[in-house]
């Protein structure tokens, strides 16, 4: 039974075209904050470590869902500043294995209807997403993801090379290139969201039920009791108590798990991004080649999103390699010829921490008390609400949700891999 309301906090401030129109009519000086700048409690029932799109979606699906109120997201820098609000955001379910399509697909499905439940625009667009085959076995690999995902009932069309260029104009399918486009899947209901939006908006909503949001707040060890449970963790703000701690801090999940001397099967790298100056509309969809590692959208801004592969070594710096980048605009500039007087604007770097067959562990760990959802490698955007939600389940029931009971930590020990792996390569 969900626990009442705190009559003291204002119920939060519905966004609407008649809002909108009522608050220009009074200056805009009505509107509330977004979200509380608390100190920190000494204790709190759950305490999720990392605010970034899917700890603060933990904490509003544990305080929505699962009736707690007494919940502290954690962020060492500011929300939303991690791979969160570096990422291209592209947004599709069609991965090769059951597991994984459950999984990704339970998120597009929140993805539809985001902003309603959030209300708060996140912007997704289902523009989308084309994903280019240049080799036979591309031909192989792509077709057998579209049949794979027509058996789990999950959009994904074989397209031509003409009809992949009929979908996207500026498509070069000349034949003469080195990589030559030999046919395209096309999941038409993917697409991309702001990215910063899907941080705040769920703050917000986390927020107006109670969760303490603590920004500047970084954890530094946790502590377990005599019986090796969770008893409390240590922040740049002082000790707070709890007996339940989720770890969603992305890059830095081994370094934060290390803290309760957890041993995580995952590696980080750097990851890269770059947007060039903005154009007007040019670039329909989102379309992404594995092969030649590059990706390429359009914001609303006008300026051409662009992915990069991760760097070959494991790093924790937050930029990568000029020759990452270069190789991934050699790329751009063959299949859209179009693009290839753009000037680049501003480039930036994440960390990705990828697991051996590509998948997320989202589960419980041998310690009592202590969850962890990590292991999203270059593609955790994308399953944001659903992660979120089956993730406050399981730290709200001690138990997986059915999505996600397959996303373990044993799965290594056992073998029982979810080996998107080579199915992903780049994976976005
Ligand atoms: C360049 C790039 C492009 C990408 N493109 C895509 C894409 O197109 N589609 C897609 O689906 N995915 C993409 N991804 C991956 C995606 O960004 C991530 O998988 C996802 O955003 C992870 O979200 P998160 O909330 O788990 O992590 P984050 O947003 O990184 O949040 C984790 C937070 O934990 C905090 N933290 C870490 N340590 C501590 C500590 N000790 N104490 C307190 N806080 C701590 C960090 O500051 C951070 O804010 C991309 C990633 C990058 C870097």
């Amino acid at each position: 039974m969900p626990e009442p309301r705190d009559r003291t906090r204002p119920a939060m401030q519905r966004f609407s075209f008649l809002s909108l129109i009522g608050h220009a009519l009074r200056g805009h000086a009505g509107w509330q904050q977004q979200w509380r700048t608390p100190e920190p409690r000494p204790a709190y029932d759950a305490v999720i470590i990392g605010g970034g799109g899917h700890g603060l979606g933990t904490a509003y699906h544990l305080a929505h869902d699962h009736g707690m109120r007494n919940i502290a997201v954690l962020e060492r820098g500011w929300i939303g500043g991690g791979n969160t609000g570096r990422n291209t955001t592209i947004i599709r379910s069609n991965y090769l294995f059951d597991e994984s399509a459950a999984l990704y697909d339970h998120a597009l499905q929140m993805w539809e209807r985001l902003s309603r439940t959030l209300d708060y625009n996140v912007m997704f667009s289902p523009r989308g997403v084309m994903m280019l085959a240049h080799t036979h076995h591309d031909v192989q690999v792509l077709r057998r993801h579209v049949h794979a995902n027509r058996a789990n009932g999950i959009d994904n069309e074989w397209l031509t090379p003409e009809a992949a260029q009929a979908f996207c104009p500026p498509l070069n399918i000349a034949p003469t290139l080195r990589y030559p486009v030999l046919g395209a899947a096309l999941q038409r209901r993917g697409g991309v969201a702001r990215h910063d939006a899907v941080a705040w908006g769920y703050a917000r909503a986390a927020d107006a039920l109670g969760v303490d949001i603590l920004q500047n707040c970084e954890v530094t060890a946790i502590r377990r009791d005599a019986d090796g449970a969770v008893s409390a963790v240590e922040t740049t703000r002082g000790t707070i108590r709890t007996g339940r701690v989720g770890i969603v801090a992305a890059g830095h999940s081994s370094v934060v798990a290390a803290m309760a001397g957890l041993r995580l099967p995952l590696e980080s790298f750097p990851l890269q991004a770059l947007v060039s100056e903005p154009v007007k509309p040019v670039l329909p969809c989102v379309v992404m080649s594995n092969t030649v590692h590059a990706y390429i959208s359009q914001s609303d801004k006008g300026e051409l999103v662009i992915g990069a592969g991760t760097d070959a070594y494991v790093s924790y710096s937050q930029r990568g390699g000029l020759h990452v980048t270069t190789e991934t605009l050699a790329a751009i500039c063959e299949l859209f010829p179009t693009f290839r007087r753009l000037r680049m604007l501003r480039n930036w770097g994440g960390i990705v921490d990828t697991t051996p067959d590509r998948s997320p562990i989202i589960a419980r760990t041998p310690v009592p008390g202590l969850y962890i959802n990590c292991g999203w490698g270059t593609g955790g955007f994308k399953a944001t609400p659903g992660s979120a939600h089956v993730f406050a389940w399981t730290m709200a029931k001690d138990a997986p949700h059915p999505i996600n009971a397959a996303f373990t930590l044993e799965r290594f020990r056992d073998g029982a891999l979810i080996d998107e792996a080579a199915a992903a390569a780049v994976a976005h």
